[in-house]
């Protein structure tokens, strides 16, 4: 059975790659930082909670713990929990990078004893392609006018890790993925995106990797995305 664990699953895309996940027969953790809205998803998707909130050094080292002492080991983490700041100023800067990028290595960090356990480890970071140099400065692209540096620089940061990652852990995969557009709680104020089940199929791809898949990628659902 594949021990995973996703971040911020209580909703969106997470809640709909653990459903998913489930469908394949995963062991799945739902990571809420809110317990009731956490229990809530666990129990209508039949997944595990664990209080997690990925900025807070205390609750990630819980999580952790509790997934290690019920399973011993970690296959998939999945870092999807995000922020979209849409204000410009230092207290927004903080929470985008917290949130968005620092969370990465708090998690990573606290997950890589488990994943060490695992026989075939598989980090997917749900990053985005408003983080991409290539896409922001690509007039044809929909990135070049959108107006979110912190979400943009944020996610960037994400990207970059999981290439750090991917090149330091060499026995676990480590990608970076751009699910596509999406309808959730995230995107509601600008009224765009698809349905999150179709964004969690492009996640899914990823977090089933078998042994031989690629690591130090960043990828949406057409193939390798650049940088
Ligand atoms: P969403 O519906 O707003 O879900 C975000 C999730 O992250 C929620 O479960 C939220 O929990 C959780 N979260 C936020 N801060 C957290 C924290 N400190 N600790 C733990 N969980 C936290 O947004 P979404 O669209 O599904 O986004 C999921 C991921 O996809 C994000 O990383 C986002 O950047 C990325 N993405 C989205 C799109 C898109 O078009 N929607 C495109 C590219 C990438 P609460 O319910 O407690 O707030």
């Amino acid at each position: 059975m594949t021990v995973t664990l996703i971040t911020g699953a209580n909703k969106g895309i997470g809640y709909e790659t653990a459903r998913q996940l489930l469908e394949l027969g995963h062991t799945v953790y739902i990571g809420a930082r809110d317990t009731e809205r956490g229990e809530k998803a666990a129990a209508e998707l039949g997944a595990r909670f664990v209080q997690l909130d990925v900025t807070d050094e205390a609750s990630v080292r819980s999580a952790l713990a509790t997934i290690d002492a019920a399973e011993g080991r970690l296959d998939v983490l999945i870092h999807n929990a995000g922020v979209l700041e849409t204000t410009l100023d230092g207290p927004a800067a903080l929470r985008s990078f917290d949130t968005n990028a620092v969370s990465i290595v708090r998690v990573t960090e606290a997950a890589l004893p488990l994943l060490r356990r695992s026989s075939n480890a598989n980090v997917v970071t749900v990053s985005s392609s408003a983080g991409s140099f290539w896409a922001v400065n690509n007039p044809e692209r929909p990135e070049f006018n959108l107006p979110l540096a912190l979400y943009s620089a944020s996610k960037s940061a994400a990207t970059m890790l999981t290439v750090h990652y991917a090149k330091s852990q060499p026995g676990i995969k480590f990608n970076a993925v751009e699910p596509g557009t999406t309808a959730t709680d995230m995107t509601a104020a600008f009224g765009i995106g698809r349905p999150a089940e179709q964004s969690a199929r492009v996640i899914v791809g990823l977090a089933v990797l078998d042994e031989s898949g690629p690591s130090g990628t960043f990828q949406d659902e057409a193939g390798h995305l650049p940088w």
